[in-house]
Order: structure tokens, then C-alpha cells, then sequence
């Protein structure tokens, strides 16, 4: 089991946090599209919001800790590097007019050694769209090359603008998506709202408050191993399947994770039997992701042939909030 404290993705302030800020709503509203062609939850995920604490405290705007000091967008990852060299595409939140494009910039991750060094490009391959009545939206980290529009040029909601990418101060493959109305940075998920579960609007669509309601913790990748999985091989998604006579080992993803949640992974054989389980204490503190394992080396006749499951659950405050379960049949 392993785990990291905090994934980060800073793509530099816009520097106008002192400007008269215009008031919400007294221009016209934005609506916005999803900005990635992927489905929320199930092959992408937002790993961190807006931080709405203006002091030196974070806080979503569920008051939730999916974000982290001075983070002033919507991170809307995908599972692994093998989903983003699959291609996914990035889509324009809202009409408008492009106004700058950035290429060129490498997909590595920051904590990758000998990283060349971001400063200045944090937003990396990056799209800025102005919209109507003031509005701004910025795409950031896209994939170096894939970038498919040009200043100036009219775009539609819903117009592939490249794809998500791995480009500037990110460690993980996502979308960050800044919103702004002139100088004022907004929350799309809560706009207007000081502290967070103040109120606030939601700037997406309808359907888009569908289909990305607030979910902490999300389970974002499960599947077997033939072996103990590292943080490397889950992050590239290239963990390697079990056989009949290999070790079996469920491991599982999550992120959002609060202080005092309590998680297990249980391992059940074909007639239902605990081959292993794996029991935490609670969470000293908040987890931004988590990756756990559990499994049995194989018997000396190898693993009887069958369905294998296993099963992840995280109660919080003793209520269940999260729970998967996936099998494979050796
Ligand atoms: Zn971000």
C-alpha cells in the first residue's frame, strides 16, 4: 500500500486579485459544457477543485478537501497515461472566439527525473477562449501537437480544441479548466459563493450538473495483478494480469479521500472464500489518492479454475460511501 499526499497541477496566477470584481450575475451568465469527451465517473474524474478557503486553509466547495492552497480551476484527470495516449479529447466549454494557443511543450510529469523545468509555461500546451459578457475559459496541460484551433478562430461549444495531455506543472494526465469573468476568477461549480456550502450558482449546463455531481471519495481505477502493483505501473496503467499460477492481487484507485475513513479490499476465491483481506485504520488525514492491494501467492497446484472477486469499501462516519467490486475468471 502507498500512497502520496497531494497531487498538484498550478498553472500560475493571472494577477489581477485586487481589480473591482464585477458582480455575479449582473452580466450575462455563462453556460458550460463539459470540456473533455469522457464521462464523469466512470472515465474521468475531478481530482481537485477551486479552492474556496481565502485564507491559508483549503477547501472545495463542498468544504470537502479535494483541492489544495490557491488552486483556482477544475482538474478533470483520466485514470492513466494509457487512457491519455489513447486519445481524449478536449472540448470547448462554451461559444466564443479563440484568443491564444500555446504548443510545443512536453508531456512528462514534473516528478519525472530530469524534467525540464516549466517556469513561466506552468499552463503548458494550453487554449484561451473569450466568451460573451466577459467570460473566459483556459485549458491547460493538453497534449504537445494535438493542439486543433488557431486564434481567432470562432468555436462552437463542444468543438475539439486537442486533447488531454501530460504538458507544464502537472504529475498526472489532466485537464485543468480556469474560469473568469474579466479579472474575476470564478468556480464553475459554485459561482459567487464566498466559503464554501455558501450558495454560490453553477455555471455548467443542466445536464452537465447531471452528470458531474461532487463525489469524494471516487474509485478511478480497479483491476488484478500477478504480483504487488506500484505506483509507476498504476499510473501508466500497465499492471501486469494474473495467471492460474501466478500470485492474484486486487488492487484499487481512489481519490478524495478524507480524514478518518476507513477502507477494505477483500480477496474471495471462487466458492466464496477469504484468500485476503485487508483492513486500514482511519485516515490520519486527508488523501488527494490512494492506492491498495491485497492478494495470495498461488497454491502449489495453481488457482482452481473460476470467478475471483474483490470487493473495496469506504465507510465514513460509519456509512458506507464508496464500494466496488470486479472479478476475473482464471
Ligand atoms: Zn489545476
Amino acid at each position: 500500500m502507498r500512497l502520496r499526499m497531494l497531487i498538484l497541477c498550478l498553472v500560475g496566477a493571472s494577477g489581477a486579485g485586487t481589480a473591482a470584481l464585477a458582480q455575479p450575475g449582473a452580466a450575462a451568465p455563462i453556460q458550460l459544457q463539459w470540456p473533455v469527451a469522457c464521462e464523469p465517473g466512470r472515465d474521468c474524474f475531478v481530482q481537485n477543485y477551486f479552492d474556496r478557503d481565502s485564507g491559508p486553509g483549503t477547501k472545495d466547495y463542498r468544504c470537502g478537501s479535494m483541492t489544495y492552497e490557491g488552486h483556482d480551476g477544475t482538474d478533470i484527470r483520466l485514470p492513466n497515461l494509457a487512457a491519455m495516449r489513447r486519445g481524449v479529447a478536449v472540448l470547448a466549454a462554451a461559444p466564443g472566439v479563440v484568443k491564444g494557443v500555446r504548443d510545443g511543450v512536453a508531456d512528462i510529469s514534473i516528478r519525472e527525473p530530469g524534467a525540464p523545468s516549466v517556469k513561466g509555461k506552468e499552463c503548458g500546451n494550453g487554449v484561451l477562449i473569450f466568451h460573451a459578457g466577459g467570460w473566459q475559459t483556459q485549458y491547460c496541460h493538453m497534449q504537445r501537437g494535438s493542439i486543433s484551433v488557431k486564434p481567432g478562430q470562432a468555436v462552437k461549444a463542444g468543438d475539439a480544441l486537442g486533447r488531454v495531455g501530460l504538458s507544464g506543472d502537472t504529475e498526472f494526465p489532466h485537464l485543468h479548466l480556469s474560469v473568469r469573468q474579466n479579472a474575476r476568477k470564478a468556480d464553475p461549480f459554485a459561482d459567487g459563493a464566498g466559503a464554501c456550502n455558501s450558495g454560490g450558482r453553477s455555471l455548467w449546463s443542466p445536464a452537465v450538473q447531471a452528470r458531474a455531481a461532487y463525489r469524494s471519495p471516487s474509485v478511478i481505477a480497479t483491476g488484478f495483478a500477478n504480483g504487488p502493483v506500484t505506483q509507476a505501473a498504476a499510473d501508466q496503467g500497465s499492471v501486469a494480469a494474473p495467471s492460474r499460477s501466478s500470485p492474484l492481487v486486487a488492487y484499487v484507485r481512489a481519490i478524495g479521500l478524507q480524514q478518518g475513513d476507513v477502507m477494505d479490499l477483500t480477496l474471495k476465491g471462487p466458492s466464496g472464500q477469504v484468500l485476503a483481506n485487508s483492513i486500514n485504520p482511519p485516515l490520519d488525514r486527508a488523501k488527494a489518492q490512494w492506492l491498495a492491494f491485497a492478494g495470495k501467492k498461488p497454491p502449489a497446484a495453481g488457482w482452481a479454475r473460476g470467478s475471483y472477486t474483490a470487493t473495496y469499501t469506504v465507510r465514513r462516519g460509519g456509512r458506507v460511501v464508496a464500494q466496488r467490486s470486479w472479478s476475473v475468471a482464471l
